[in-house]
């Protein structure tokens, strides 16, 4: 495939706001950058509009990045397994290059879910280049204790860096002829002859559609932008804590009983994660030390070496949380949509969440189905 590097997007020519496009996606993370990339490859013309000076400003550049194909919420499940295979598939890339590294995703859950996660095996293995086995009864599996828990074993999954999506999805999309400005806000959206004008601090554009991809910010959303169904934003921290020799090598894993997850970072470090239920909470929060040192321990239970790890540094931040399903809320004005809240798993479901929006408003937003 031909296009820019992942590093290009800033280097394409931003320029002047057009006065009309086809449709407006206001964010520029992972999820307003896979709709960017899918809504120009059906050759929509698209104006990506965000207010930080590049792409990942928001949750997306904090995101730890954990991908794998199963998740208790079915609909969520729907989403991250043809997601895991965009993600492992080289083609899909301006880059050439597939971001996943496969290091292996455990989910470990009470042993009385052992069906559920037979079942979801079954699904995962009837996907594209994926694959999943439920271990119970073992202490360990790839260098994760399971604590007397059952475990789905997705050895084809793991992690990717999702700035580097966000960029190779806005680069894609430039090259299919959207337009994309950083550092311009969107200060809110109007109805004007039946078709949106959205207002940003660069000048108006008048548009086709309108999709708010704007994360945690939509629980405050500009006027015009409110989705039917609330979103509100909940803090998520995260410590990197070095992994000395002879701590053993691990995949990641999330602990459903507790909430509790890890990755690798790279050869001696780890992130580590557990809930972190303030709610309303502002993007650039502080971190809460005593939060990161009860993650430490509670990790430690899978990670033994980890309760006692040097923390290298602590990430707080926020996603969009609400209770929807359905990945398009309403607004009050025809042809203008919000996205859901991912509920602090966003990047593992926005290769097909973007592929499903793009469509979703190819056929209603240029329809009476407003
Ligand atoms: C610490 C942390 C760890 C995480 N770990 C994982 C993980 O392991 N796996 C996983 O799947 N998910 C994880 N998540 C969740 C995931 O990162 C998010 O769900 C996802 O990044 C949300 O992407 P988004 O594009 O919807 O929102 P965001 O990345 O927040 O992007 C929204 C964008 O909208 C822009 N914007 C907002 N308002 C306006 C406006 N008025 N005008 C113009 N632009 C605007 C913002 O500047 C921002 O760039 C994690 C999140 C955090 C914070």
């Amino acid at each position: 495939m031909t296009g820019p590097t992942p590093d290009a997007p800033t280097a394409c020519p931003t320029g002047e706001l057009p006065r009309s496009t086809g449709v407006v996606v206001v964010g520029a993370g992972i999820t307003g950058a896979s709709i960017g990339h899918h809504l120009a490859l059906r050759g929509i013309p698209v104006t990506v509009v965000e207010q930080a000076p590049g792409p990942g400003a928001g949750a997306t550049g904090r995101s730890g990045g954990m991908v794998r194909g199963y998740d208790p919420d079915p609909a969520i499940g729907e989403l991250a397994r043809p997601s895991l295979a965009v993600y492992r598939d080289p083609a899909r890339w301006a880059s050439g290059r597939a971001p996943l590294r496969a290091v292996g995703a455990i989910t470990v859950t009470d042993p009385a879910d052992e069906p559920a996660l037979r079942g979801a095996a079954d699904r995962i293995n009837r996907a594209p280049d994926t694959s999943a086995y439920v271990v119970t009864g073992r202490d360990e599996i790839m260098g994760v204790r399971l604590d007397d828990g059952a475990a789905l074993v997705e050895p084809d999954a793991g992690w990717v860096p999702p700035v580097e999506v966000t960029r190779d999805w806005l680069g894609q999309a430039v090259t299919n002829g959207a337009s994309l400005h950083y550092g311009t806000r969107v200060l809110g959206v109007e109805d004007r002859g039946g078709r949106p004008v959205v207002r940003t601090s660069a000048g108006e554009i008048r548009a086709g559609a309108v999709v708010a991809a704007t994360g945690l910010w939509t629980a405050r959303p500009p006027q015009g932008l409110r989705p039917s169904s609330p979103v509100r934003s909940r803090s998520i921290q995260i410590s990197i804590v070095r992994r000395e020799p002879p701590a053993p090598a691990h995949a990641t894993f999330i602990d459903l009983r507790t909430g509790v997850y890890a990755r690798p970072v790279d050869a001696n470090h780890s992130l580590i994660g557990m809930p972190h239920l303030v709610w309303d909470s502002p993007f650039d929060s502080a971190s809460d030390p005593a939060h990161a040192r009860a993650t430490a321990q509670a990790v430690g239970i899978h990670l033994p070496w980890a309760a006692a790890a040097e923390q290298v540094s602590v990430v707080r931040a926020a996603d969009g949380y609400g209770e929807h399903s359905a990945i398009l809320a309403r607004t009050r004005l025809p042809h203008v949509w919000s996205v859901r809240g991912w509920n602090g798993g966003g990047v593992k479901t926005a290769p097909e969440a973007g592929r499903r929006i793009a469509n979703a408003l190819l056929t209603r937003a240029f329809t009476h189905d407003a």
